[in-house]
């Protein structure tokens, strides 16, 4: 069975002052039977790690797929590991679309990150303007299999928990009803990977999750989580982990 797994994507917000703060109200959640992952700025990841009881996962927003060397401005798998940050977002729609990463650098971050030993939330989704033409499950599937190229085997998807985030329900108010594309990523999944993987894999929903929405959003078959932002900076992300309960 899948874990329930609730991450909060703090994008580029939150300071010193917030967390200290924040953290104090992560750490009363009291929910073993969720995965709780907390993704702050690079910044401030050692910070939150050091705040969060040991049960709070801390993610990456983004990482490079070298080990070192001259690459100004980023990140690896083995500094995240170095510092105990186990998880990594990566593919993100903002990254993709703002800073213009394609599906083959997304595809060769996931996989390196997976064999560095890092958990990666994988984020996929279609725009507006392809879900008007009818092409979602054609993007979707194209980035899955961008994926799937360079995931050498099977046991690679271990690690990955997909998050389906389309492009014109984030930050916007616009929640999907996403049910039917998370049975067409599992679908996916037992067609091109394994019947293993796909009953195993978590595959998350994000795009303006509230504390509101999130109980009906959470009890949609296939939906295993959610990938949450603006909400996840405030008091009400409590309840979206319990959004089960
Ligand atoms: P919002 O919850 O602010 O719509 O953002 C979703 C998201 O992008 C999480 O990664």
């Amino acid at each position: 069975s899948r874990r329930f797994f609730v991450g909060g994507n703090w994008k580029m917000n939150s300071s010193n002052q917030h967390l200290a703060e924040h953290t104090k109200l992560l750490n009363s959640i009291n929910a073993d039977d969720v995965e709780v992952v907390i993704a702050p700025p690079s910044i401030y990841l050692c910070s939150v790690r050091d705040k969060l009881d040991k049960n709070i996962g801390v993610a990456s927003q983004n990482c490079y797929f070298v080990d070192n060397g001259a690459f100004t401005g980023e990140i690896s798998p083995s500094m995240l590991l170095d510092n105990d940050i186990r998880y990594v977002i990566i593919g993100h729609s903002e990254r993709r679309t703002i800073f213009h990463e394609t599906d083959e650098l997304i595809a060769n971050k996931v996989a390196f990150a997976i064999s560095k030993g890092l958990i990666v939330i994988a984020c996929i989704g279609e725009t507006l303007a392809e879900r008007e033409r009818n092409d979602t499950l054609n993007v979707v599937y194209r980035q899955l299999t961008a994926l799937k190229e360079k995931l050498e085997n099977e046991a690679g998807w271990k690690n990955v928990v997909i998050a389906y985030e389309p492009v014109w329900a984030i930050g916007t108010g616009k929640v999907a009803t996403p049910a039917q594309v998370h049975k067409a990523i599992r679908d996916w999944l037992t067609k091109n990977v394994s019947s293993k993987v796909s009953s195993d894999t978590r595959i998350i929903y994000g795009g303006s999750v509230t504390a509101d929405n999130c109980k009906e959003l959470a009890h949609q078959p296939d939906v295993d989580g959610f990938l949450v932002g603006g909400a996840s900076l405030k008091p009400e992300f409590v309840d979206i982990v319990r959004a089960r309960k």
